[in-house]
């Protein structure tokens, strides 16, 4: 009997509709078949398995690497009604849990991917009745990802203990080589792929090198209204930048760190998330799980980590799909400290480090469109310009290529 997913969507989420490739996931999902689904931030990945949970007999079961976000998730999942639980090293119903997933009154059940590669998790899975694998940022089972997880790598067996299980693996950010190497490691078809557009048509690229950050972000603040992130490389310089904007913009800024103290990181993710003009000053470890639709801008104070970093960043602007800036100020010194890091970190054995670097050169310095050389990374074939980037709007003086050369 074929399953039609739409009347549950309806029902269960009160969406009208599908957006973008959710139905061809979910039907393939529903058909028993391996996917990987390569979606971007704001997609909507979570539907693709939550839905899914709902319509088949057993429990779906989510790997995914973040405690918190487990949560945020659970929250999200028993609003709507789903019946989900986590298993996790800070849940205190662990056997009321279990107990729950045996008797089949679950829909959902997250762990983290270093329990779920345990006997004991395999053998819990074995006596009820898994429906589904979901693997929630998959991209951590690759070593050419940019968040490699080397428990990722544990989950393998698991899934061949259950070969007729569906699989279904998400991530929003993985370049060809990656997205190869996730169906290698999980065992998934190269048929089952699914790769949605990247395009965010509404955000505007800006990059430009830096003299003065401050000053530059703090003109950015004072001309462009609405809430906006400003990401910063290091706990001290969130609450540095926070204080000097304030000072200089008059505008209600923020600062998050993971280093807060949680009551106080709590509220300023609170109050930006309510309001309609605060600007938040951040370390990357800001915005993954917050659903903020109308952020009007965000900028960074220096270079991101790879171009996966910097598309998933400047991605929670504009997800209302109104116009929305990304700006980007970098430095040499910026090149320099990443180098060393990838020093470091080669000796760990990291490939894919020194491409990563070599890619964001090429954003931050081509005098060509940005979108098109964010979208080639990710597969696509965009046009030669997009209309809404500054190389795209004013075309700058050509480059120098020795220049280029020396940085990286
Ligand atoms: P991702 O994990 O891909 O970043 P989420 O699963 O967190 O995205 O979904 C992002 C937002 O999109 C959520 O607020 C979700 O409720 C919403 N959403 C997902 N699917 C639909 C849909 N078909 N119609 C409308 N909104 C949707
Ligand atoms: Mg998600």
């Amino acid at each position: 009997m074929a399953l039609d997913p739409l009347p549950q969507l309806q029902t269960i989420f009160g969406f009208p509709a599908f957006r973008g490739v959710q139905e061809q996931v979910v039907t393939r999902v529903l058909a028993g078949e391996r996917t990987l689904a390569v979606m971007p931030t704001g997609a909507g990945k979570s539907l693709c398995y939550q839905l899914p949970s709902a319509m088949l007999e057993g429990t779906c079961v989510v790997v995914s690497p973040l405690i918190a976000l487990m949560h945020d998730q659970l929250r999200a999942a028993t609003a709507i009604g789903l019946r989900a639980a986590t298993l996790t090293s800070v849940d205190e119903n662990k056997a009321e849990t279990r107990g729950r997933y045996l008797d089949g009154g679950l829909d959902l059940l997250y762990v983290a991917p270093e329990r779920a590669s345990t006997a004991d998790f395999r053998d819990l899975l074995e006596r009820g009745r898994p429906a589904l694998f979901a693997i929630d940022e998959a991209h951590c089972v690759s070593e050419w990802g940019h968040d490699f997880r080397p428990d990722y790598r544990l989950l393998r067996p698991l899934l061949d203990a259950f070969p007729e299980v569906p699989r279904l693996a998400l991530t929003a950010t993985a370049d060809a080589h990656t997205r190869a190497d996730i169906l290698e490691q999980l065992g998934i078809p190269h048929e089952g792929m699914i790769v949605a557009g990247f395009d965010r048509p509404n955000i505007r690229y800006a990059i430009r090198p830096k003299d003065n950050s401050t000053r530059q972000i703090a003109d950015v603040v004072r001309d462009t209204p609405g809430p906006g992130i400003v990401y910063v490389q290091t706990r001290a310089a969130t609450e540095k930048m926070a204080a000097q904007l304030t000072a200089i913009t008059g505008r209600p800024v923020r600062a998050y760190h993971a280093g807060l103290d949680p009551a106080v990181r709590a509220r300023n993710q609170a109050d930006f998330v309510a309001s309609e003009d605060m600007v938040m000053c951040a370390t990357v470890a800001f915005g993954m799980g917050i659903d903020k639709p109308d952020v009007r801008f965000v900028a960074h104070a220096g270079l991101p980590k790879s171009i996966e970093a910097y598309y998933q960043e400047t991605g929670r602007a504009g997800r209302d799909g109104d116009p929305a800036v990304a700006h980007l100020f970098w430095g040499a010194e910026d090149f320099a400290r990443a180098r060393q890091r990838i020093g470091e970190v080669e000796q760990h054995r990291q490939p894919g480090e020194r491409q990563r670097l070599a890619a964001l050169g090429a954003l931050v310095e081509t005098a060509g469109c940005r979108r098109a050389i964010l979208l080639r990374h990710f597969g696509e074939h965009p046009p030669e310009r997009c209309g809404n980037c500054d190389n795209c709007l004013s075309p700058p003086a050509a480059l120098d290529a020795t220049e280029t050369a020396r940085k990286y």
